[in-house]
């Protein structure tokens, strides 16, 4: 079945692709399950040279990288080229991390005994449209890194950059059968991946609904499955904050990437004492926000996924907001930046909007923000803004949440964990912990006795 890719910004068609179906995919399991025991025992030196290589044929071709990721999500380009940066630390990152990550010896009665790290075998890898080529290189790294050979199932609407890294890994010198990207639809490719019996594990980024899915059926092979799900996070504001850098930041913690964000902090709590000053802050910030075309370096907000998801943000926006801000006419699944005036009750708060839209919530005090922070079936990222050392560390001590970042927005790192608590999934990417989910331990016990 054919498979048209569109432009958001425009709505052009930009590809025409054949989906797989069950065959196909049962195929490329084949062909990385074939692949496997020759990648497994690639001496580790030369598996993190392949993955240098990979590293530096991405910063080589980052321009077209960015430039098609781009195009197939709608993202301004300035971010893009950020994203596909990104992407190449990650395999830098991941082919240094070949040789760093082993076993212990512990000594116990009688001998020693020893553990080993070792690759699962295939692993399929189901990733959403939001950051397709950062999300994807957030699993590829560890998973090539300890041995695995890989089937990736990119989301229907953005498999271009994915299908472009294929290649790349190709002319990286990464052999055949160890990287298989399988176009189609989730029902399908996804679906078969999970219940394939020789996929030993399921690496899945996406909506909790899927999520879901994906434990259930993944129950049937006692697959070993990692999730990284929806979120609906908290940017918490005290009013001893620098409530100048606070409100100048907040915009982008939630309309970067359209809001089309899994870390959007998109509940802005604001203590009471403060909430009037902050508030107009934020109103002239987001007023700041530019909104447009995504080939224009200066564009800072691009359009949403697809007309079907733009009906569902606005679907969040009941009356007049507070604030709206611009956005072109035309071509292309537009939204403005908006803000609208919110209980924790009210279902743009408790809902991932996953779009421009922001509940602005006040509160009274460290524990209440702490209560409303913290009351949300997720748990995956947020932000305190305070002065307070101690207060601080409290909050982010008490925040139920996987990633936090105090007096700043930022807390997604190559060398650091990334995942969430709660609903928003387990398991976590990034950094030296993300080995731990595409590795088993083994313990080996050694006698000494004669
Ligand atoms: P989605 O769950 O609809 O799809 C994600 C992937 O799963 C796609 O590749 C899709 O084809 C596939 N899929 C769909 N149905 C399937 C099924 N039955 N079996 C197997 N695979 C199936 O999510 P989306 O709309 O692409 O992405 C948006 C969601 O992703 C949001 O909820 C967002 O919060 C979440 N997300 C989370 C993170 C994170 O790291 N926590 C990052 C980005 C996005």
């Amino acid at each position: 079945m054919a498979l048209t890719v569109l432009n958001p910004a425009t709505e052009e068609p930009i590809a025409e692709l054949q989906q797989a179906g069950v065959e196909e995919t049962d195929a490329a399991v084949a062909r990385a399950r074939e692949a496997f025991p020759a990648w497994r025992s690639v001496a580790p030196a030369d598996r993190a040279r392949l993955l240098r290589r990979l590293a530096t044929l991405v910063e080589e071709h980052g321009e077209q990288l960015a430039q098609i990721e781009s195009q197939n999500v709608g993202k301004p380009i300035a971010g893009a080229r950020g994203e596909v940066g990104m992407v190449a630390q990650v395999f830098h990152f991941y082919a240094g991390a070949v040789d760093k990550h082993f076993g212990e010896t512990i000594p116990v009665a009688g001998g020693i005994a020893a553990t080993f790290r070792e690759a699962l075998g295939v692993v399929g890898l189901i990733t959403p449209w939001n950051f397709p080529l950062n999300i994807a290189s957030w699993k590829l790294g560890p998973a090539l890194a300890c041995g695995n050979t890989v089937v990736l199932k990119p989301a229907e609407l953005t498999p271009l950059s994915a299908l472009r890294l294929g290649e790349l890994a190709l002319d990286a010198g990464i052999p055949e059968g160890v990287l298989n990207v399988v176009v189609g639809k989730g029902s399908v490719v996804g679906q078969r991946l999970i219940e394939h019996p020789d996929v030993a594990k399921i690496g899945f980024t996406g909506s909790t609904e899927v999520g879901q899915k994906v434990m259930q059926g993944a129950a049937g092979t006692i697959k070993r499955v990692t999730l990284e799900l929806g979120g609906k996070s908290a940017n918490v504001i005290f009013a001893d904050a620098d409530l100048e850098r606070a409100a100048a930041a907040a915009p982008y913690s939630v309309f970067d990437n359209a809001g089309q964000d899994c870390c959007a902090r998109s509940r802005i709590l604001v203590e009471r004492s403060a909430y009037d000053r902050f508030v107009g802050l934020l109103i002239e910030s987001t007023r700041g926000v530019k909104v447009g075309d995504p080939r224009d370096g200066s564009t800072e907000m691009g359009p949403l996924i697809s007309a079907a998801h733009r009906k569902t943000v606005a679907s969040f926006v009941e009356g007049e907001p507070l604030f709206r801000g611009d956005a072109p006419d035309g071509k292309g699944f537009w939204f403005p930046c908006t803000l609208v005036e919110a209980t924790n009750e009210d279902r743009v708060a408790r809902d991932e909007v996953f779009g421009p839209v922001a509940a602005i919530i006040p509160f009274e005090g460290e524990a209440e923000a702490v209560r409303i922070a913290n009351d949300t079936p997720y748990g995956l990222s947020g932000s305190i803004w305070t002065r307070d050392g101690a207060k601080a560390l409290r909050v982010a001590r008490a925040v139920e949440s996987g990633v936090l970042s105090v007096n700043s927005n930022s807390s997604v790192r190559v060398s650091t964990p990334f995942g969430g608590f709660k609903q928003s999934g387990f398991g976590r990417e990034l950094g030296m912990h993300a080995l731990e989910g595409y590795s088993e331990v083994k313990s080996v016990f050694i006698s000494t006795e004669g």
